[in-house]
């Protein structure tokens, strides 16, 4: 993993790659690079043991021009200032590209979840929502899980807000466990976005997914429920990984029970039906048909990049590909499906889950997996039109192009005031 690339300076050089072939004026622009605000906090929290510890988190609300600030909020010892400021302009084009009516923003606390006790995660959490209670509300920002938060996580945050705000607002937070408000098909959306943009890009190309070879990076809640919905459309899931290991088998592995031995052990390294084992950056070098990267950023430098072989990627994470690498794919002629699209079934299952809970109503799994499959192929078409239209030299600029021009119309279209 590259450690020189900073997401946010990525951020802006992709905002400036379309900005190229959209007429905006430089201020315009300019202003569409940097969060309008980000706080950042000291949670003093009391551990197990009677101490007392701090932990640093910020929430960055990046740009609401079209609706209320929307994103995740991740627990990871890598969080940091410039890492959510990214992740919540990544959010921003996101919103725009599937067309949703929300801005972005995101949060984190720089934290190993791994070394505290549930009781002190419930401390920190609720810390942390308190804090961030003056800056969210159902229209004003609402966060969600990112990685590993779930759940749990959203449920405390919301019963904090609602009992400090002595209300009943469970559109104040997405990603809630259904007898707290959740949706249906939530935990599967970002995965199942995943598929669909594969899926999509696999027709549009005429590629056969019908035993396509695909390698996962990442076996969380997005990599391997993408792997399980690839396999349903008949893909081979050849490898896959996480932060200790790779596991590969020419055959296929089987995705579900790979995921049952990662329950069991905590990894899915020394699961039984692989036949080699290797690490993580040889298994986005193999030669498969679609690479999904499901991890972190950068996971992809320009270095990595001159040796991938695989013919298309789908990203599941969140930058995965620094600009860099970006430009050595589009040189080698790798489809690169960007993360904007084709992890944003999060994000529009969450705005699913927003407007049931405003109406206090619920859908049925297979009504959210209708309407998100079609936001999923209505983007992927818009995504297309626009390469072809103006000649793109890859799907990121075309994203880009297509949310760009929808934020940019929502702000001058409402007047600049102040
Ligand atoms: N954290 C997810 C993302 O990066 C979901 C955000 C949301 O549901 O608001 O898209």
């Amino acid at each position: 993993m590259s450690e020189q690339a900073n997401p946010f300076e990525s951020l802006q050089e992709q905002i400036d790659d379309a900005a190229e072939y959209i007429d905006a004026s430089d201020d315009v622009l300019e202003r569409l690079k940097h969060p309008e605000r980000v706080l950042e906090t000291n949670l003093s929290v009391e551990m197990d043991d009677g101490s007392i510890e701090v932990f640093k988190a910020f929430r960055s609300q990046f740009n609401g021009d079209r609706g209320p600030y929307k994103g995740g909020i991740r627990y990871h010892p890598g969080v940091s200032r410039d890492e959510v400021k990214a992740l919540s302009g990544w959010m921003v084009y996101k919103t725009a590209v599937v067309d949703i009516p929300y801005g972005g923003g995101k949060g984190g606390i720089v934290i190993d979840p791994n070394e505290y006790s549930e009781a002190e995660l419930e401390r920190i959490t609720r810390s942390f929502a308190t804090e961030l209670r003056p800056f969210i509300g159902e229209d004003r920002d609402i966060p969600a899980p990112d990685v590993n938060t779930g759940q749990r996580e959203m449920n405390w945050i919301k019963d904090t807000y609602e009992t400090l705000e002595n209300t009943t607002a469970p559109g104040v937070i997405t990603g809630k466990a259904l007898d707290s408000g959740g949706s249906e098909g939530r935990v599967e959306a970002t995965g199942r976005s995943t598929m669909l943009t594969a899926r999509e890009a696999f027709d549009y190309l005429d590629k056969e997914m019908a035993d396509a070879t695909v390698a996962v990076q990442g076996y969380g809640n997005a990599g391997w429920i993408a792997a399980k919905l690839l396999e349903n459309l008949g893909a081979k899931i050849v490898a896959v990984s996480d932060s200790s290991g790779a596991v590969y088998n020419v055959e296929g592995l089987h995705a579900r029970d790979v995921k049952g031995h990662k329950n069991e052990t905590g990894s899915v390294v020394g699961y039984a039906g692989a036949d080699e084992e290797f690490g993580n950056d040889d298994l986005l070098t193999l030669d498969v048909d679609l690479l999904v990267p499901a991890a972190l950023e950068n996971a992809i430098d320009g270095d990595l990049a001159r040796e991938v072989q695989a013919d298309v990627i789908v990203e599941a994470a969140n930058g995965p590909l620094t600009p860099e690498a970006d430009d050595v794919l589009t040189e080698l002629g790798v489809h690169v499906f960007p993360d904007i699209l084709a992890n944003a079934g999060g994000v529009t299952v969450s705005y699913f889950e927003w407007v049931q809970n405003r109406q206090r109503f619920h859908w049925s799994e297979d009504r959210v997996n209708d309407e998100l499959e079609g936001v999923i192929v209505d983007a992927f078409e818009d995504l297309t039109s626009a390469y072809e239209e103006h000649d793109l030299p890859n799907f990121r600029t075309a994203a880009y192009v297509v949310s760009l021009q929808r934020v940019i119309d929502a702000y001058t279209e409402s007047g600049n005031w102040p």
